[in-house]
């Protein structure tokens, strides 16, 4: 795996100018036995450090603050939602699997329709107002015309992104522009400072973060790495949830994955704990919103998931 060095010791200058270095590293031995996966995107604390050759051992990993499975990556801070507005067309239950989906992991996310070009703006006018009715506030972009990318670049800032939706829309196409537009790689040729025979270097341990996988072994599923942007922060270069499999929500966390009417969910609380919202007595929650009967579709779908695994287990 490689690990990006991002601790720097205060007060010692040759520590600090190691700060970005890439080292390619192992994983402990112990850490495969207890089935520690470490994951792109997580914080490592890196011993057995060999500055030369630039390689390392992973020792441990830090608590993720979430995690993420489709790619593969832990920290992620946010997720890009990414739909076209035309070619494919914008289909309003899928681009509801993919918020429910991305509402699910917990993560924020900013909703992003790109293509804008191929529409009018009377037709965005009416898709930017149908989407605040959902508690969206799109973004609209076109990486054909480069419209839009700008804002999205500062949304990405600062923060591990993931770019998830359907295909076609234009993720690749988007992230290889971001990647164009970024500073380039972390790694600095000139980093080095010939300190051989001091064996201190080789001692050390230093706090870092997974930025890809090294493409060896053969346990190695799916290979995907950190991209550095130019304004600080990381994009994952592999686009996620093809194909939302709605696994981790249940039919009582359906609901909150709505934000119309989560906060009415939340704040006003239904009549009893298990309120599905299907006209209980009590319940807070009425027909009125657009996508109820996506709601109603996407719980049918969990209610005969969940009995099937009940059955099966
Ligand atoms: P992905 O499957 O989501 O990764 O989508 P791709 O990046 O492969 O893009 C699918 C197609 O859409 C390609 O032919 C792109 O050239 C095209 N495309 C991407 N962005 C735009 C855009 O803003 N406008 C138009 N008209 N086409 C685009
Ligand atoms: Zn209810």
């Amino acid at each position: 795996m490689r690990v990006t060095v991002d601790d720097g010791d205060e007060g010692d200058d040759r520590s600090s100018s190691k700060t970005g270095v890439e080292l390619l590293c192992v994983v402990k031995a112990v850490l495969k036995k207890i089935r520690r996966r470490v994951l792109v995107g997580d914080k490592v604390l890196v011993g057995s450090i060999d500055w030369v050759d630039r390689r390392g051992m992973i020792e441990n990993v830090f608590h993720r603050r979430s995690e993420i499975h489709d790619p593969p990556v832990a920290n992620v801070d946010h997720l890009l939602v990414l739909f076209s507005l035309d070619q494919p067309k914008l289909e309003p239950f899928t681009l509801t699997r993919f918020l429910v989906e991305a509402e699910s992991t917990g993560i924020p996310l900013t909703l992003a329709l790109n293509k804008s070009e191929l529409i009018t703006e009377e037709e965005l006018e009416s898709w930017k107002i149908r989407l605040r009715g959902w508690s969206y506030d799109p973004l609209f972009c076109s990486v054909g015309t480069k419209d839009g990318l700008d804002e999205i670049a500062y949304i990405l800032r600062n923060q591990t992104s993931v770019i998830v939706g359907p295909s076609g829309v234009g993720k690749s196409s988007l992230i290889n522009m971001l990647r164009t537009n970024s500073g380039g790689s972390v790694e600095d040729e000139n980093w080095f400072e010939p300190i051989l025979g001091n064996s201190k270097w080789f001692e050390d341990q230093r706090v870092g973060e997974v930025s890809s996988r090294s493409g060896r072994g053969k346990h190695t599923t799916r290979n995907v790495s950190l991209l550095p942007l130019s304004e600080g922060g990381f994009l994952a270069d592999t686009p996620g949830f093809n194909q939302p499999s709605l696994l981790k929500v249940t039919k009582q966390s359906l609901a909150l994955c709505f934000p119309e009417i989560r906060k009415l969910i939340e704040e006003e609380k239904c009549g009893f704990k298990d309120c599905l919202h299907i006209g209980e007595p009590g319940c807070v929650v009425k027909g009125d919103w657009e996508r109820y009967p996506y709601y109603l579709q996407l719980l049918d779908e969990i209610r005969v998931r969940e009995e099937f695994q009940l059955r099966t287990f």
